[in-house]
């Protein structure tokens, strides 16, 4: 396997050597504002880098949990008056079908938090075990004075640290805390909230340990590749992998891919800021597939800023490649087939393999000569997860 990517704990590009089922687990969905573009882009990513994996020959097992039970869904279900699961169906619902419709594949398995919690409260117990844990009122804490590691893979500051642990959820400094970057493992539930018997009280788990939990559970203690957008670095994998290996003695992921966040007025989008783009509210004007060409157009780690535009262009972009699918013949194949798997080899560079496409669709529409060029056009495209909705590929097709 020629494919090299970034790796986030690493901080430079690496050869990926995965077994030969590689064993991904990507960071899911809260469902309760779910399947907009910033989301959209994000899973986008790890279903083109399975198709170019399986292209490879890999099998590739991806995980993608659901988090249905955090801090976020349940004040969420509280305003809209509605239970938190039925809340949770409702948006997973939406969000499968508004994946599908942009081509991105469902994961081999998808976990959910609340169907989780025996694996969630036996990882606990683990690590209270292995002297990890302490309890202050009622509440669980990790201590991560006991990980000398706890800080590498996102290679922030301790300053940052702080900051980023206080904006995405954490409980911050409090006098009882060993270490004021102690994060929860599991609390008890407030008034109204949904509570799980455990031996370390009744309560909820925290938001990190959930994931360790269905992570290993479905793969093993050591994934081949981990998922999620830069957000999640810290602190949400950072702990991750912190009681991960702290209750294994195994590492945890071999390798770290993040991808960019979308921003709208230069924040990130979501529900309470009002800066947000729905996938359903697009797929009433553009097509599937000119919304996965849109966001094809970005290279995977870059964060960018949302342009309205992109969808329409990409849409003018789909018809030419349609045109293109049904010419005659064009420039020989082979060269355009070998830079496109050249440019998935390096980093994923999708924005590159679009270009080679986009060149042998133009010397079709220049009407070239041979014949096996549209053909390989749509195969190419196929692979990419974009559907022309014509023509048939070299497989398919009846010969004579
Ligand atoms: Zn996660």
């Amino acid at each position: 396997l020629g494919l090299r990517l970034f790796d986030t704990a690493q901080q430079r590009i690496v050869d990926f050597r995965p077994h030969s089922t590689v064993r991904v687990y990507i960071c899911g969905v809260t469902p309760y504002d779910t399947a907009h573009i910033g989301h959209a882009t994000n899973f986008l990513s790890y279903d083109l880098l399975s198709r170019h994996l399986e292209r490879r020959r890999h099998r590739v097992h991806l995980v993608r949990n659901v988090t249905d039970v955090d801090d976020s869904i349940l004040p969420r279900a509280r305003e809209l008056g509605v239970h938190y699961l039925d809340l949770a169906n409702a948006e997973l619902a939406r969000f499968t079908k508004d994946m599908e419709a942009l081509g991105i594949r469902p994961p081999q398995e998808e976990p959910r938090a609340t169907e989780s919690m025996e694996t969630i409260i036996a990882l606990i117990q683990t690590l209270m075990e292995r002297g990890h844990t302490y309890q202050v009122d009622g509440t669980t804490y990790f201590d991560i004075g006991t990980v000398p590691s706890y800080g590498s893979l996102s290679g922030y500051s301790h300053q940052l640290m702080l900051r980023l642990s206080l904006k995405r959820g954490g409980d911050g400094p409090r006098a009882v805390k060993r270490n004021e970057l102690d994060f929860v493992l599991w609390k008890p539930s407030a008034e109204s909230e949904p509570d799980w018997d455990s031996p370390f009280g009744e309560g909820r788990p925290g938001w990190h340990i959930e994931c360790s939990a269905m992570a290993m559970s479905a793969h093993g203690t050591t994934l081949d590749l981990h998922g999620g957008g830069t957000d999640l670095i810290f602190p949400h994998h950072e702990c991750e992998r912190a009681q991960s290996e702290a209750a294994t003695g195994e590492p945890f992921a071999r390798h770290w891919m993040h991808c960019g966040v979308v921003t709208m007025a230069g924040e990130k989008m979501s529900k309470s800021l009002g800066n947000v783009v729905f996938v359903h509210d697009l797929l009433k004007r553009y097509e599937g597939a000119a919304i996965r060409l849109a966001l094809m157009q970005r290279h995977y780690r870059e964060g960018y800023e949302w342009q309205p535009d992109a969808v329409p262009r990409a849409q003018k972009q789909l018809q030419r490649l349609r045109a293109a699918a049904t010419g005659s013949g064009g420039a020989d194949p082979r060269p355009y087939l070998a830079r496109v798997d050249a440019a998935l080899d390096d980093d994923l560079d999708v924005p590159a393999a679009l270009m080679a496409i986009d060149e042998l669709a133009a010397s079709i529409l220049a009407g070239g000569e041979n014949a096996a060029a549209p053909s390989a056009l749509v195969d190419l495209l196929r692979f990419l997860g974009v559907d022309l909705g014509i023509g048939l590929g070299i497989e398919e097709r009846v010969p004579g």
